[in-house]
């Protein structure tokens, strides 16, 4: 008989956790979320939901309790530009991400688990390389010399060193991924830690027909959109691949903010006027390098992203009129 397999998922209450719960309970494997959280959108299916502090090591112990098959840690202190472009949140995402790699990464150890998977980003790839919207290099041999322009993107990338010296010296399979911009249902979409996405079909949903919405800075800045189930699909191949260096997911569809914009005003059906604003934005150009996860897994994203953001769109209109009705009875 097939033996299930043992997972756990650290972030299972996050966007891309609850997302990846759900696969890896279609495959049948024996799943353990933990999280400070539910998923906010609808219930967890994992078999066992811990609610529980990952910077704390004895929680971090009590997840770990056995020796899991897969481990996916996705738990970070995370949000869109309006979270960790700002500067103000920088003490705490240094700080609790980090103590959250290093608890988990230990306790994993203790159990003689073999095989992790580590949720890095796009944003530790340095910020010289990333000025010219038109052209910006994230290859994956690009990160050195470093120089992010967050500290998202440092403690991303002094982790991203943490697994790989676990790896090095205790034996664990470690796989670690740079996500570009994740977006899809059942992420955040309104309270200032929303991404892009979410944000314009937010401000969409919202407007009448003709009406104005607002983007922080001049919306020339270049970025690229990968849609949930594509993001699922690569962290599932890459765990289970032979491929130790870390590997972007994302999508190489680049496009403008104001091209977003508009996408997504052209699938609401709306005329929508763009006004301007200063806001924290990032680097002025990224877009995901895709040719070593096409060598390394024989495969790549490549849905459109006019199809995710459809299907987005739809998805924040339902919460936008959820939340219009319970406020007004
Ligand atoms: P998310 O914020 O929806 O999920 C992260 C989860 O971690 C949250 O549910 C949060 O409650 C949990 N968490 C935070 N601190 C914790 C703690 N101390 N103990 C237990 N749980 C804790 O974010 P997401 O979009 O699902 O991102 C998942 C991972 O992918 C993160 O590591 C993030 O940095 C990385 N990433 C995401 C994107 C993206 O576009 N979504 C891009 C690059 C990297």
């Amino acid at each position: 008989m097939k033996k299930t397999k043992r997972v756990l998922v650290c972030g299972a209450g996050g966007f891309i956790g609850s997302h990846l719960v759900n696969r890896l309970k279609s495959e049948d494997c024996w799943v353990r979320g933990v999280d400070l959280k539910y998923p906010e959108f609808s219930p967890t299916c994992a078999d066992d939901f811990i609610v529980g502090d990952l910077r704390d090591p004895t929680i971090c112990r009590g997840a770990v309790d056995q020796q899991f098959d897969e481990v996916y840690q996705l738990a970070a202190d995370m949000g869109g530009a309006g979270f960790i472009f700002t500067g103000d949140n920088d003490a705490d995402i240094m700080h609790n991400s980090g103590l959250v790699n290093l608890n988990i990464l230990e306790a994993c150890h203790r159990r003689n688990v073999k095989r992790i998977f580590y949720s890095s980003s796009a944003c530790m790839y340095p910020e010289h390389n990333q000025m010219d919207p038109d052209n910006p290099n994230c290859s994956e041999d690009s990160a050195y010399p470093a120089d992010p322009d967050s500290e998202y993107g440092w403690e991303k990338l002094f982790s991203e060193r943490l697994y790989l010296a676990f790896g090095r010296n205790y034996g664990m399979e470690v796989r670690i991924a740079r996500f570009h911009n994740i977006f899809g249902p059942e992420g955040t979409w309104v309270g200032g830690r929303e991404k892009a996405p979410a944000a314009f079909c937010r401000k969409v949903a919202m407007a009448a027909d003709g009406g104005v919405i607002e983007m922080w800075g001049d919306g020339e800045q270049t970025r690229s959109f990968l849609y949930i189930d594509e993001c699922i699909e690569g962290v599932l191949r890459l765990t289970r691949s032979d491929w130790t260096g870390p590997v972007n997911i994302g999508s190489d569809e680049m496009v403008s903010i104001n091209r977003l914009a508009s996408m997504t005003a052209e699938v609401a059906g709306k005329v929508i006027t763009i006004k301007h604003i200063p806001g924290p934005l990032g680097v002025r150009g990224r877009n995901s390098d895709n040719r070593l996860i096409a060598e390394r897994l024989k495969w790549r994203p490549e849905a459109p992203l006019l199809d995710g953001l459809s299907k987005t769109y739809e998805w924040v209109k339902g919460q936008v009129l959820e939340q219009y009705s319970s406020d007004h009875g």
